[in-house]
């Protein structure tokens, strides 16, 4: 068991904080106050290569396994403050080109991984709607056959990058008496007649990731574009929310060390009471937490990232990671707050953009009640109870 990253992985982190410092933080504050995505960013972390890390050369991509992705999204979180971008990003990454790499035919992957590696593609994963959130298997979306097409109806809700994409992954029913067995997944290119894509919603946090409503009315599709077969879509979904679960919040782990070292440099620096405020114990424990936290975290996430690349991924290790990791981050982000005093409440401080990006983690991928129900279910079944 080696817990050190390679040389190599020590190199791409180093090369990813130096580009993000450098580039990807430009009117910050401005595009968050207005909610403005930047495909101009987006493009440059394409030509960085941040799209195509964990996909296969020939499609455009690096070839890195899921441990050397996860690391660099962990420096990209570290060094890059633009919380929505990293998002974006990672939403891509992981929701939408990783199940197409997967369960894609020939003929979809050569079409649409190397537009999702240079930049050109925005991809989503729409399967959340108005009535159907935690319960997903529950949409009511429809599939329809007709010939060789398939015609789908319904909306979909709070996409990420739906405003921006190009390439939707509908998940819908073609039978809805058979509850999950009747989902099925479709790759639907955003120029197909029927399909519209609401503004942008206006949002908390993550407010530079663009997040809307997909409509579909009578939109029709080829049997060519099924991912998956019909009646896979559950398989696709699963496969999908595990990679998710277990690999995006490693931008979170970089997120909070980031948070702890501008914390001991505040605290150090600032003085009260004739001393630095870090000398306080209060303070100094404060200190511990966030780093007791950010350990657990780090340890979590690259765990299961080294898991997924040996296929050994299972639901119960992602949403330990996804419930711990963004737990952690939402209680160090109000610990980075509180030790900024009155200067960290301050919008200019930056610090509350921190806390309001943290909070969408509980909710998104799944809530963390549903990551608490995912692994009280598995602690029953008697062969995943105590884990490895
Ligand atoms: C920033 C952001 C980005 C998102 N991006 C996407 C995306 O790209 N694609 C996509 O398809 N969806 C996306 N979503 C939607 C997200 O997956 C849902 O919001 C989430 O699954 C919760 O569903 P809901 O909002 O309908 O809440 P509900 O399911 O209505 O839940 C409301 C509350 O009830 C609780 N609850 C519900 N059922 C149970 C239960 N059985 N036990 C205990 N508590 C329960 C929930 O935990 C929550 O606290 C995104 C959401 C956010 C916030």
């Amino acid at each position: 068991m080696d817990f050190r990253p390679t040389e190599d992985q020590l190199a791409l982190q180093e090369s990813i904080r130096r580009f993000a410092a450098a580039r990807l933080d430009t009117d910050l504050p401005e595009r968050d106050r207005a909610g403005v995505f930047s495909r101009k960013l987006w493009e440059e972390c394409a030509a960085l290569g941040i799209q195509g890390l964990p996909l296969p050369v020939e499609y455009g991509g690096q070839g890195a396994d899921v441990l050397t992705t996860s690391l660099a999204m962990e420096a990209l979180g570290e060094a890059c403050r633009d919380g929505g971008l990293v998002f974006s990003l990672n939403a891509h990454l992981w929701s939408a080109a990783m199940p197409l790499l997967e369960f894609g035919s020939e003929r979809q992957k050569s079409r649409w991984l190397p537009g999702m590696c240079d930049g050109s593609i925005v991809a989503v994963h729409a399967i959340t709607e108005p009535a159907a959130g935690s319960d997903a298997m529950a949409l009511t979306t429809s599939a329809r056959k007709d010939g060789a097409m398939y015609v789908l109806d319904g909306t979909k809700h709070f996409i990420t990058n739906a405003p921006e994409a190009d390439l939707f992954i509908v998940f819908a029913t073609v039978d809805r008496a058979q509850g999950w067995a009747g989902v099925t997944a479709f790759l639907v290119p955003r120029d197909t007649a029927g399909l519209s894509v609401g503004p942008g919603v206006d949002k908390l946090g993550l407010r530079t990731s663009p997040t809307g409503e997909v409509v579909l009315r009578d939109c029709r599709v080829p049997d060519r574009y099924l991912l998956g077969a019909p009646g896979a879509g559950m398989m696709v979904f699963e496969y999908a929310m595990r990679l998710e679960r277990a690999c995006i919040m490693a931008s979170a782990v970089g997120m909070m060390r980031r948070q702890l070292d501008e914390c001991l440099a505040h605290t150090i620096g600032r003085h009260q009471f004739g001393q630095p405020i870090a000398d306080f114990q209060a303070v100094s424990h404060t200190l511990a937490d966030m780093k007791v936290r950010l350990e657990a975290a780090s340890l979590l996430s690259r765990h299961a990232a080294w898991l997924a690349d040996r296929r050994e991924l299972e639901a119960l290790d992602a949403s330990v990671t996804k419930l711990h990791v963004s737990e952690a981050y939402v209680r160090s982000s109000l610990d980075a707050l509180q030790l900024h005093g009155g200067h960290g409440y301050m919008t200019e401080s930056g610090i509350d953009r921190d806390l309001r990006d943290a909070i969408g983690s509980r909710i998104y991928s799944g809530t963390s009640q549903m990551q608490r129900d995912i692994i009280a279910g598995r602690l029953r079944m008697p062969s995943t109870a105590s884990g490895s």
